[in-house]
């Protein structure tokens, strides 16, 4: 039995820290480069170990110096690596990351790779992890077969379920009747939506929105200015923690990782929403993005 079960991608994040962002066509000489794990599954996963829960991560990944980059990660962070499903005609995952190191904003290409190809049938050989677990968080960046399938049966096996609907992606009713909390950033709640971001008015719209679409919490991150939670009767608006942030890689992900760790631990919502708004604002004043989640020593 563990506490929480992560089903997402690994990929190797190669990040170029420079002045700004360069513009389509523009060369600009950079300050330093990072390669270090990545991937919304993976951080996410490494976010709760380093708090200190029991999880469990599900993924695909090739069997190349990626992959063993992948494995180190895991075992570094103390996660089981018996439910990474490793294909040697596959190539491990890359996200290419260009940072702005003043904002630490950032802008992102990522290749998936191996876990395109995941299917329901090799799902099925690691399914009792996620229905012996209390809590199944899961994200948009493998198959939605895999994902809705693995939602269902969480639901059914009574864990609570939290989808971080990203990368934004369409996706059915069914979806939105398994999720318990959902977690979209501004951009992916206006996705989701219609609805654009700039205030806490336009984001209790959207989280109503939201709610009449059948999910039953929902969590809008809103990067340097916090969140807002609703559950259609009581609204939360929590402002970001005061750090520097030098590179938000990895920060939704480190909230998404606090929040199921909060839960997990059976804490009221309110200290959930604060642990994983610590847990996240912490995460921005490192570079990379799974080596740049705190520990939970680091919260104090
Ligand atoms: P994503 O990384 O998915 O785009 P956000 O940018 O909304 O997600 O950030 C997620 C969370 O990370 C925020 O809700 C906040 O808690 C924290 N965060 C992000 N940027 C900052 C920042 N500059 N300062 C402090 N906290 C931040």
């Amino acid at each position: 039995m563990s506490d929480i079960s992560v089903l997402g991608i690994f990929v190797a994040d190669i990040s170029f820290l420079g002045s700004k962002i360069p513009a389509v066509g523009e060369t600009i000489l950079g300050n330093k480069y990072n390669i270090g794990p990545g991937g919304k599954g993976c951080n996410q996963a490494v976010a709760i170990a380093r708090l200190g829960a029991k999880v469990n991560f599900i993924s695909k990944i090739g069997k190349d110096s990626y992959g063993e980059l992948a494995l180190n990660t895991l075992s570094k962070n103390k996660i089981d690596t018996k439910n990474i499903i490793q294909d040697k005609n596959l190539q491990t995952g890359v996200a290419g990351i260009l940072v702005d190191k003043n904002s630490g904003k950032n802008a992102i290409n990522v290749i998936v790779g191996a876990p395109s190809t995941l299917k329901i049938e090799e799902i099925k050989q690691h399914i009792n992890v996620i229905k012996n677990s209390k809590i199944f968080l899961t994200q948009l960046e493998v198959p939605k077969d895999v994902t809705l399938y693995c939602l269902k049966t969480a639901k059914e096996n009574g864990c609570l379920t939290i989808l971080n609907p990203a990368p934004a992606s369409e996706i059915t009713k069914e979806f939105y009747n398994n999720i318990d909390y959902f977690t979209p950033n501004e951009t992916e709640a206006e996705f989701y939506t219609g609805i654009k971001i700039t205030n806490e008015k336009e984001a209790k719209q959207a989280a109503d929105k939201l709610i009449n679409f059948g999910i039953k919490r929902v969590i809008i991150t809103l990067g340097e200015k916090g969140l807002f939670y609703s559950d259609g009767e009581k609204n939360i608006y929590l402002t970001a923690s005061s750090v520097n942030a030098i590179d938000t890689t990895g920060a939704g992900d480190a909230f998404n990782g606090g929040l199921a760790f909060g839960l997990s631990k059976e804490k009221a919502i309110e200290d959930c929403l604060e642990l994983a708004n610590k847990v996240a604002g912490l995460s921005t004043t490192k570079l990379g993005a799974g080596d740049a989640m705190p520990f939970y020593d680091d919260l104090t």
